[in-house]
């Protein structure tokens, strides 16, 4: 006889914590109490969670699990970083990059196995799509990064650059944004929450009329069409003209800024006329932008730009008015592109 599957109560929400232990006769005050051990207080053992009842604890701990994604491997960098292969229930692979930073460090987490996207600068878009993560395997990432002691300080910024398309999974994705942020749950702000799209128009849409909204970041990479669609097919369905546009209506209260991704690939988009390109693409729009000079990868077919070239690129956005950062390739020694771990497995 084969014992049932316990369901696993990671990615409930507190409404469905509460209707879920009424069905066991219980009051829906206990549900709150589930959620908030879980996500308040990272407790993932039933039999610890004091304000329960030891008959309660034993029903629960006989019908549900508190499951997170295992860790498979880690690197930790010269620099800080550490880069998480965590491994799903089925024995897919997903990666989770912790990024310290002087202010306030960053957790970069997946949303997809594999993506669809095919950009052909990334190693995930060689992978093609393999499945949808849920709503428990994205905020488990955070969970697992802050129950587990692998990273040094539990509170961070969250960014959906990790494996994936996040807007390609939007309903999960914005439950497990809820859940991120909800004040009595683990309590990020969605303001330190940002979603990054490779220019999913409709996504960008939709984003923009939910009730909580995260930061968006855009992954632009080119500053005309015929690069673009060449770097990330995805622009031949949605142009860089549609996306703009999509940004231009995306809600921003008074300070907060969209931030612009642009890989700087060596001879392909890192010359000045592409930087005076995407100034003038970007002029009006409340941008930050974020320059990263490509991480080597043999399989990908690219070459490191040239520092003078990439200091220059900086250099003319900035002049036209941009705040322009130059990201550091943080984990450079770690494979921290996007899929590297994963597929060097
Ligand atoms: S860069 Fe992002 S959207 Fe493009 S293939 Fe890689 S994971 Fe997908």
């Amino acid at each position: 006889m084969t014992t049932p599957k316990r369901t696993n109560l990671i990615g409930l929400s507190e409404a469905e914590l509460m209707e879920l232990v009424q069905e066991m006769g219980e009051p829906g005050y206990r549900g709150r109490q589930i959620y908030h051990s879980i996500y308040a207080r990272k407790i993932l053992e039933f039999s610890r969670m004091s304000d329960l009842s030891a008959s309660l604890q034993r029903e629960l701990a006989g019908k549900f699990c508190l499951a997170l994604p295992s860790l498979c491997s880690q690197r930790r960098s010269a620099d800080g970083a550490v880069k998480m292969l965590l491994s799903l229930e089925d024995g897919q692979k997903i990666e989770c990059v912790y990024i310290p930073e002087a202010r306030r460090d960053t957790l970069c987490i997946s949303s997809q196995v594999g993506c669809a996207v095919g950009c052909t600068f990334c190693a995930t878009g060689t992978m093609g799509l393999r499945r949808n993560l849920t709503a428990a395997e994205i905020v488990g990432q955070p969970l697992f990064a802050a129950a587990s002691g692998m990273v040094p300080r539990p509170a961070f910024n969250i960014v959906m650059m990790g494996m994936g398309e996040p807007l390609h999974n939007f309903d999960a994705v914005m439950k497990a944004v809820r859940l991120l942020s909800d004040p009595a749950g683990m309590a990020i702000s969605h303001r330190k929450i940002t979603v990054s799209t490779s220019g999913v128009v409709s996504g960008v849409r939709k984003l923009a009329r939910q009730p909580v909204v995260p930061n968006l970041a855009v992954s632009l990479n080119a500053s005309d069409d015929r690069t673009r669609s060449e770097l990330m097919p995805l622009n031949r369905k949605w142009k860089i003209e549609a996306l703009l546009d999509a940004c231009r209506e995306f809600p921003l209260d008074s300070r907060r800024r969209i931030t612009f991704e642009y890989v700087l690939l060596g001879g392909v988009n890192d010359s000045p006329e592409d930087a005076r390109r995407l100034a003038r693409l970007l002029r009006g729009l409340p941008a930050k932008i974020n320059l990263i000079a490509w991480n080597f990868n043999p399989d990908l077919g690219f070459v490191v730009p040239e520092p003078g070239r990439v200091q220059r690129f900086k250099e003319i956005l900035q002049e036209k008015g941009f705040s322009t950062f130059l990201r550091k390739p943080r984990g450079a020694d770690i494979y921290a592109a996007c899929g590297q771990l994963a597929l060097q497995r």
